[in-house]
């Protein structure tokens, strides 16, 4: 398996609750290594933009109102199979259903405040790490 980016967020949950480090120790330790990182505070054009694949569900208001609610931190992690790595080590959507010791079953106040985004496919990886981060902001 090649060495793969996928996107990555801090969502405002847990940025407010200062558990930006305990989310990224979760993240090296499961193998993967932080390459671009920065601390932002979207504005609602962004975060519609970002979900717009989800604008005709039933959450989609909320979730960019929690998402422009607080700070986030975006970055780039890289490693081996780092779209799935990232997705198993997050957790299911849902709290209640993530597995034991991810980051979501650890740390996720609810399936809107779950913690952490995570691309769900090297395409959507691509696309996403471009929405944030130009190329030199990428230091592998
Ligand atoms: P994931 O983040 O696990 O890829 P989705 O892409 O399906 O999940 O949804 C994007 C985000 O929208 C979720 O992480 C969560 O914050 C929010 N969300 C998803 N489903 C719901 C729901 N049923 N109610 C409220 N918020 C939701
Ligand atoms: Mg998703």
């Amino acid at each position: 398996m090649a060495i793969e980016r996928t996107f990555s967020i801090i969502k405002p949950d847990a940025t407010r609750r200062n558990l930006t480090g305990k989310v990224n120790a979760m993240l090296e330790a499961a193998g993967l290594r932080i390459v671009a990182q920065k601390r932002i505070h979207m504005s609602r054009a962004q975060a519609e933009a970002f979900y717009g694949v989800h604008k005709a569900r039933p959450f989609f208001n909320d979730l960019c109102t929690f998402m422009t609610s607080g700070p986030v931190v975006v970055q780039v992690l890289e490693g081996e199979n780092a779209v799935a790595k990232n997705r198993e080590v997050m957790g299911a959507t849902n709290p209640a259903n993530a597995a034991e010791g991810t980051i979501r079953k650890v740390h996720a106040e609810s399936i809107e405040a779950n913690s952490v985004h995570g691309s769900d496919s090297p395409e959507n990886a691509a696309t996403e790490i471009a929405y944030f981060f130009a190329g030199t902001e990428i230091v592998g």
